[in-house]
């Protein structure tokens, strides 16, 4: 043997403490995520569970079952974690279920003094609360295929090394037990608990990493009212050659300064919401919409027509024509003026197209608002 038992289990305890204490220190610093806490929880009751075990001398069933609770409860707690983590839901029924479908056999076994089935019963309690884990990064692989996939083999290989240990006990008839387990499985499965638990944290911390660096990126480019894409998203690069077919649509909401100054700011952005909504409702997947700023808003077509171009900001033009806002102060009939520029058959850049559009968009409110208005790209080119 390697190592002796007592020093493996020193460094499973080393080394979860390390990782609930770092899972803490992260979940301190991100506290809407609440799956670091869960697991911190959950590594913490292992740790304790470790510290009883390797605090009593001599073989005791009592001690052993609370050694076993405190871990069943503890991988719980983890598999709950990663329903967190994973699902990006909290079901503290499954989790209960499948505590409850390992500890209560496992307290029956070491209450009738079959020692040695409760601790092939706990091992497999473990082994199955592992298996879920693992079938929860297994379901999450497309959100990042190496990590998540890495992820659930390290959890089924650390299941099979619990449901070794139980097996191997069952396979040599110790049905009661007057001392602690030590056979080829338990190394493994000490072996296996450290390299797989270190692992999962570790890669678990840096697909959280990812997650929160997406998740910044995305809003740096998101209108936080609307939450259409803003400004910047759209337009980073304006000097950039359009395909062919795209159509721009400009759109400015008509006499907003007097919607404010009527029925308060309030109001206003409700209008700006609602009209974010009846954009969105008129593009399909491929098309982008954008708030610029204030009032006004930017549809992007791809593989339109004028046709098709016109027909689109008609509806949304007329959509919002019919569309009445209840406030305290009166109903708010809210209008939009439409610039469109089509991409005509030479090359053309973003910013000469949107140039375009907001030349026709200015002859829609001189024409007198509420109305839309192609560019005329023959005149343009
Ligand atoms: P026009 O028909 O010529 O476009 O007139 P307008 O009043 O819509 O145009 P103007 O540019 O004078 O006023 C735009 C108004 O939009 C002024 C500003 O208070 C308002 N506004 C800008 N951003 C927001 C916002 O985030 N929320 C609200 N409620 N109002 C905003
Ligand atoms: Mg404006
Ligand atoms: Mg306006």
């Amino acid at each position: 043997m390697l190592l002796d038992q007592h020093s493996l289990f020193i460094a499973i305890g080393v080394s979860c403490t390390a990782l609930a204490f770092t899972l803490l220190a992260t979940w301190i610093v991100a506290r809407s995520e609440t799956y670091l806490l869960t697991w911190s929880t959950g590594l913490t009751l292992t740790v304790l569970a470790l510290l009883f075990y390797l605090g009593i001398e001599r073989y005791d069933a009592n001690y052993q079952l609370v050694t076993f609770t405190l871990l069943i409860l503890g991988f719980g707690l983890i598999y709950r974690g990663t329903i967190q983590f994973c699902a990006h839901r909290s079901s503290w029924t499954v989790t209960i279920a499948a505590t409850a479908l390992g500890l209560v056999p496992t307290v029956i076994a070491f209450a009738t003094g079959y020692t040695g089935i409760g601790t092939a019963l706990a091992n497999f309690a473990i082994a199955l609360l592992t298996t879920l884990a693992a079938h929860q990064y297994w379901e999450s692989r497309s959100e990042a295929p190496l990590l998540m996939v890495t992820n659930a083999l390290l959890y089924l290989m650390t299941a099979a090394s619990f449901a070794a240990c139980g097996y191997v006990l069952l396979a040599n008839g110790q049905y009661v037990l007057t001392e602690r387990p030590s056979n080829w499985a338990e190394e493994f499965n000490s072996l296996m608990v450290i390299v797989g638990l270190t692992g999962i944290g570790a890669l678990s911390l840096t697909i959280n990493q990812i997650r929160t660096t997406n998740r910044h990126k995305s809003e740096a480019l998101t209108d936080p009212l609307t939450g259409l894409l803003n400004r910047r998203a759209l337009f980073d690069d304006t000097a950039r050659a359009v395909p062919q077919n795209t159509a721009i649509l400009l759109m400015d909401l008509d006499h907003f300064k007097t919607i404010n100054d009527r029925f308060g700011h309030a109001a206003g952005d409700r209008v700006l919401r609602v009209f974010a909504e009846v954009i969105f409702s008129n593009i399909r997947a491929q098309d982008v919409a954008a708030r610029l700023g204030g009032e006004e808003f930017c549809i992007m077509l791809s593989s339109s027509s004028p046709k098709a171009a016109s027909a689109v900001a008609e509806r949304v033009r007329s959509t919002l024509e019919g569309l009445t806002f209840q406030t305290p102060e009166g109903i708010i009939r809210a209008t939009v003026s439409i610039g469109v520029a089509i991409r005509s058959t030479e090359p053309e850049t973003l910013q000469a197209m949107l140039n375009r559009a907001d030349a026709a968009l200015y002859r829609a409110k001189a024409d007198g608002r509420n109305r839309v208005h192609i560019s005329d790209f023959h005149l343009a080119a």
